[in-house]
Formats: C-alpha cells, structure tokens, sequence
C-alpha cells in the first residue's frame, strides 16, 4: 500500500484523463490482454519499492515487439500522449512510476531474449526486459561473467539499468553500467528506431548518442535492446569480513587491498556494527562473522584469473599486512562458496534489515574516495547536532566513494515525526558532500525524488544543456514528463 511520501514531492500533474477511444487505440497496438486497465492488475505498475510515490495511468501497456513500441511512440507522437516506460519497477527515486490519469505506462518486460552471445568478442546482446539475474545466467551458461550485480538484481531489467546508469557491487573492479555497455537500441520519441546495437570497443564518429540514452531515466528514448560486455569468469574467488576501528582504518585497508590485489580487488565494502546488529536481527539464518564485535567491519573479494590457491594467497597476504601494521583488529576467511555467499548476503540485505527499526532517512552519496572518513565524521557531527539520538547507518561501496548515508529513527521515536526531518536532514547531508566536491546522487538517479534538487543545485549552464538534449530529442515533451528535468 502506498504511505504518504516522507519528502515533499512535486504535485502531480492535473492532466485530464485519456479518452476511452485513444485508450483503445493504443490497446490495439499491443492487444487487449497486454493493455491493462483493471485497478487490481495495475498495482504492480504503478507501486514501487519503498511505497512513497502514488502512481496513477490511463492504461499500462505491454508491447511484445521493437515494432509495436514504436508504433506506440508514434501514436504518443501525434497525440502528445505522456508514455512513463518501465523496466523491472525496482528504481529508487520515483523515475518509473506514472503520476497521472493522462498518462500511460510502457512495460518492457515482454521483450524478454536473450538475443546473441559472441563468445570471442566476450558479448551478448539482450532485449531491454530481460532480468538482470538472467543476463547473469546466460553469461554463466556461455562460461562467461556479467559483472553487473545489485541487490534487485531478481527483479531489474536490463533496460531499467541502463536507463538508471545502475551501479552495485562491482563497480570497483568493472565500471557501473554505461561502462558495460557497447551499444543500445532504442525507439526515440518520434516513433523512430536509433540503431545503436554495436559492438565495437572504439567509435569516435561524433557524439555518442548511446551514452545520452544511458542515465537518461526514460526521457530520451524507450530502450528497447542492448549489447554489454562480459568478463572472463575468474578462476578462485575469495571473500572475507574483517573488523577495524573506523573508516580510516578502512580506508587504509583499502591502500593495502589495491596494493596487493591491484585489478584481481572485485569487492571492498564498508558497514557499521549498527549495520551489522540490524542485519543479524531481521534477517533469518545470518551469523556473526567474527566472535568478538567490531566497530566497522569491510568486506573484501578477491577474485583471481589464476586459481583458488592465488586468491586465498593473495587475500591472506593483504589480511597479514593489515594485521601487522595494526589495520586489522580480526578476520574471518569464508570457507566456502556458501559461506562466502552468505557473506555477501549480509551486506545485500543491510538496507532491508533497517525497515523494522521504523523510519529512515536515506542518502545515496559520492565523495572522493579519500575524503569518505571526513565525510563520514563532518555528517555525523551535523545530523547528531540536529537529532541527537539518531541512528546513524553508513554503509556501501568504500572503493567508489559511494556511501548509502541512511539514518535510523531514535528508538522508540515516533516514525512520521522523524520522517518530517527528512529534507532539513538531506539539507545538512548534501552541504557536506557539496563541499567535499560529491554527488547526491552517486547511483539511484534523480527520478521525481531529486529533480528539484538537481535543478537549484547543478550548474545553470549545465542544467540548459540537459534542458536542450531534452527538447531535441522529445520535442513534445512525452517521455517520462516532469522527471530528471523540467522543461
Ligand atoms: C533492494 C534494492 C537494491 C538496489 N540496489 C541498487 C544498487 O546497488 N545500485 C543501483 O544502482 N541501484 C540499486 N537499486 C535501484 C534499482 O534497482 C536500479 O536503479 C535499477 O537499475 C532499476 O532497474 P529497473 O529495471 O527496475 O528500472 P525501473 O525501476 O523500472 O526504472 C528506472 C528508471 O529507468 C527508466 N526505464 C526503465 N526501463 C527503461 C527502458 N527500457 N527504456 C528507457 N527507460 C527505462 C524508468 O522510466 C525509470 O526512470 C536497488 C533497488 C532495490 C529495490
């Protein structure tokens, strides 16, 4: 069920409701059991994750083809029909929930194949629908690794990534998702197909269009099949926790990792003990990976193109160096493939284990990766001075500067009071990562949550680029209206 937002979001367009009869017409391109108008099947269309946003549409549609998508931009076209497209419904900010009556949601998860994999290029070449988790399969099937790995990854949509430029826990050895991506192909809001399924390493004829679409956020074009890289599988794979007494210390472990891992470092996450308490609370079959507690805890992966031996060695000798110079407190090795599974669960599921401790205030920030341990002190100090009872929950990816800066009510705190506090306490969060030269928004987007935000925040020079991509390519403003940017 939808609860009230926490933030105040941007009202909802008062766009008169779609006619029945252009209703039908849009129906006609997909059939009538792919356009849904039923209150009850919608739902799912038009809820999203965490609840905050109440999204409303004339019909959600569900095209099975390339042709039928763009049949349906081009009836959008000619009527100034708002279309919201939609991937896996997993996104963050808000960006693919439709907001109006006058609007249509466009699902692409019908386009659902795996189209090509070229095992020599190390490619595969997917419609936009399909699950993340099954490019990661046919990858696997193939002897090959798409790196690309988030919490939702059961439920996005390759399409979903891209337009959200999604990032994960493989940033740190792999790049995020517009550095995956070759080539993209994607119905533009005039109804015409961009052609963009390359596989090339190098282009440099003029702009890139691909990497417009990509991070666009649905407001440049419904993508509609993509062609990413894959990786050699690695041979042995090592993961471990180890304890230290703060982010400093984690970051100097962090030197030592990149020191004697150098590219084979495919994972270094932080989490505080509150993080790691929430976690063994909530969430079922999860244990302590150490006996005694510690105040943060890092996560490190190594994964070797050698063999399992390489990597045990090499994590073993980076976990002896930081015992010796007195980075590390205690560590504990995983066994095996379960255990180090299961180790990666804990962190996976740390945003989660923080729904039953009431409300949260969250922050998907970027510092430069030197400058998180000040962040992280500068932050505290100013949300403590502010709330001072509040749980501070600072967690994620230590190797990208990307820190989920997401603060817990007092306990037994009154949620919608701590909640009223969310853009006074984002307001004092985002200052610190202004002045520390980050962004506020290092891997959710921007989606409806964060535009106005954008708009007061980023360079006007800046901001009337985007507005002119915008107007290029979506003249009549139907794609994704009111989200990313206003114009
Ligand atoms: C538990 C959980 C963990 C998460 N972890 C991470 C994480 O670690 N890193 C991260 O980056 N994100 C994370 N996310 C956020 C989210 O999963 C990602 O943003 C994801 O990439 C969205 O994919 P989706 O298919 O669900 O897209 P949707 O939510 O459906 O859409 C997201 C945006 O993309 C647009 N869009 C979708 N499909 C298309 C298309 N085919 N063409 C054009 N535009 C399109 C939409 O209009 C919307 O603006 C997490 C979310 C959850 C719920």
């Amino acid at each position: 069920m939808t609860k009230k937002a926490p933030v105040e979001l941007p009202a909802d367009p008062d766009d008169a409701p779609l006619s029945g009869e252009l209703v039908a017409r849009f129906a006609a391109i997909v059939g009538e059991r792919n356009a849904i108008t039923a209150p009850h099947d919608m739902a799912p269309y038009l809820a999203e994750p965490r609840g905050l946003f109440d999204g409303k549409a004339a019909v959600v549609l569900r095209p099975g083809s390339v042709d039928e998508v763009a049949a349906i931009m081009r009836l959008a076209n000619e009527t100034r029909t708002p279309i919201v497209p939609q991937g896996g419904n997993t996104g963050l900010v808000g960006g693919q929930s439709p907001r109006s009556p006058g609007h249509i949601a466009l699902s692409v998860s019908r386009l659902d194949k795996v189209r090509d994999i070229d095992p020599v290029g190390r490619t595969i070449t997917v419609d936009a629908g399909v699950i993340l988790q099954n490019v990661q399969d046919a990858a696997e099937e193939a002897g090959l690794l798409f790196p690309l790995s988030l919490g939702s990854e059961g439920s996005c949509e390759i399409g979903g990534n891209l337009a959200s430029n999604a990032g994960g826990t493989g940033v740190l050895a792999y790049g995020n998702a517009r550095e995956l991506c070759l080539g993209i192909e994607a119905v533009l809001a005039s109804g015409e197909v961009y052609h963009g399924l390359r596989r090339l390493k190098k282009d440099n004829r003029g702009y890139d269009i691909r990497n417009l679409l990509v991070g666009s956020e649905g407001t440049l074009g419904i993508i509609t099949g993509a062609v990413m890289k894959l990786y050699p599988r690695p041979a042995g794979r090592q993961v471990a926790y180890a304890g230290v007494a703060s982010p400093e210390q984690a970051l100097e472990l962090l030197r030592v990792a990149e020191r004697h891992a150098s590219g084979s470092l495919t994972g270094f996450e932080f989490i505080p003990r509150l993080g790691l308490d929430f976690v063994l609370k909530h969430i079922e079959g999860t244990r302590d990976p150490m006996g005694e507690p510690h105040a943060w805890y890092v996560l490190v992966e190594i994964s070797s193109s050698r063999s399992e031996e390489d990597a045990s060695q090499t994590m073993e000798a980076l976990l002896s160096e930081g015992f010796e110079a007195g980075i590390v407190e205690d560590a504990a090795i995983a066994k095996s493939i379960a255990e180090a599974d299961a180790f990666w669960h804990m962190r996976e599921e740390m945003s989660w284990a923080q729904k039953p401790e009431g409300g949260s205030i969250k922050h998907d920030v970027a510092v430069p990766v030197a400058l998180v341990p000040a962040f992280l002190k500068k932050a505290d100090a100013a949300v403590l001075a502010a709330i001072p009872d509040a749980r501070i929950c600072a967690f994620g990816h230590l190797g990208d500067g990307n820190v989920h800066y997401n603060i817990s009510q007092p306990v037994g705190a009154d949620t919608d009071a701590f909640l009223s506090h969310w853009r006074e306490i984002n307001g004092l969060v985002h200052a610190v990562v202004a002045e520390m030269g980050g962004t506020f928004s290092a891997e959710h987007g921007i989606g409806l949550l964060k535009r106005d935000e954008l708009a007061r925040t980023k360079p006007a020079a800046e901001m009337d680029l985007m507005r002119g991509i915008k107007h290029l390519f979506d003249p009549n403003n139907i794609l994704n209206p009111g989200k990313l940017v206003q114009f």
